[in-house]
């Protein structure tokens, strides 16, 4: 006999689901799980796939904040109005995350939870200070982003909670929402170090405002105050971008691996930052 997959139609019934099959693999879009058991050749003992769950699909303007479900595809998001108006900074990321197939079944949720240091959509997450909204049978706790994702792999989720969404200020007045990242290829490739940045700049030319945030160079998302204290009050020009680049050296020590160096992501991390000048 195959395995079971079962297609919870809500919140309560995952529940029941889940307490009867407490190993099975949850899954939503399946772009990273699936590919993973197959990859390892585990079979669990059941699937739960959270696809027809409504609760996991909302998107809520909340006044000064703005709710997305975590059951919103890439595409979807690309495409919902509100995340445009107000988080325009996490559709950059999700336009070049994977490829069309990827965008159309993977999920906000499913790239939390596989907590790749290389997840497209951490960055930007990181920078808009999004709050991650955990649910499970006995209630509801949000956490910051920070004390969500705990490593490679690795969230503070416990068994029988699902994540069920993010919430975050809006951010559209913040001037320059930009997103980069650079792999081997071009398209279709984990990134080797990623950027997102929210600068916004005063009446006067210079940065107000600024977060920046850092992706697969250490095994979370990488902000530094140091850079952030350094941005504010100086004009947004290349000048000031390569003082910023220096400080890259002084205090952020990507990770070495087999993908690339040190000494190349910090290179790639510099570079990153000299480019933001090209969306001002
Ligand atoms: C060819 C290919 C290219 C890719 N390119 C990129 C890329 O460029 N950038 C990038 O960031 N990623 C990339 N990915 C990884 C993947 O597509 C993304 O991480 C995607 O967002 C995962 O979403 P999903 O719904 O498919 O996750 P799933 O595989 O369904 O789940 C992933 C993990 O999250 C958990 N999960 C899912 N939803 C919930 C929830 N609501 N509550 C609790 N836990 C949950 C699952 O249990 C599992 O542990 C790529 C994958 C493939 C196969």
């Amino acid at each position: 006999m195959g395995t079971e997959v079962f297609l919870p139609q809500s919140l309560p019934e995952f529940w029941d689901v889940h307490g009867s099959h407490p190993d099975a693999a949850i899954y939503h879009g399946g772009t990273d799980v699936l590919v993973r058991l197959k990859e390892t050749g585990r079979t669990p003992p059941a699937y739960i796939c959270l696809e027809r769950i409504p609760e996991l699909q909302a998107v809520q303007d909340c006044g000064e904040t703005l709710f997305v479900g975590a059951g919103l595809t890439h595409a979807q998001i690309l495409i919902e109005p509100n995340i445009a108006t107000h988080w325009p900074l996490l559709p950059r990321a999700v336009a070049v995350l994977g490829s069309p197939p990827i965008r159309h079944t993977g999920t906000l949720g499913g790239n939390l939870g596989t907590a790749s240091p290389a997840g497209d959509t951490l960055p930007p997450l990181y920078c808009l200070q999004a709050e991650v909204h955990v649910v499970s049978a006995s209630g509801r706790r949000s956490l910051d982003i920070r004390d969500f994702i705990l490593g490679p792999g690795h969230t503070a989720l416990q068994p029988g909670e699902l994540i069920l969404g993010v919430q975050a200020p809006k951010a559209g007045d913040w001037g320059i929402p930009h997103f980069e990242k650079v792999g081997s290829r071009q398209a279709m490739t984990c990134s080797l170090a990623s950027l997102a940045a929210l600068i916004k700049i005063a009446p006067g030319g210079c940065i107000q405002d600024i977060r920046l945030a850092w992706g697969s160079l250490g095994p979370t998302v990488i902000c530094s105050k140091a850079i952030h204290r350094k941005a504010l009050g100086k004009p947004l020009n290349i000048q000031t971008l390569n003082s910023l680049a220096d400080l890259i050296q002084e205090k952020i020590s990507p990770i070495d691996d087999q993908r690339a160096s040190i000494h190349y992501r910090r290179q790639l991390a510099q570079n990153l930052m000299l480019r933001l000048v090209s969306d001002y």
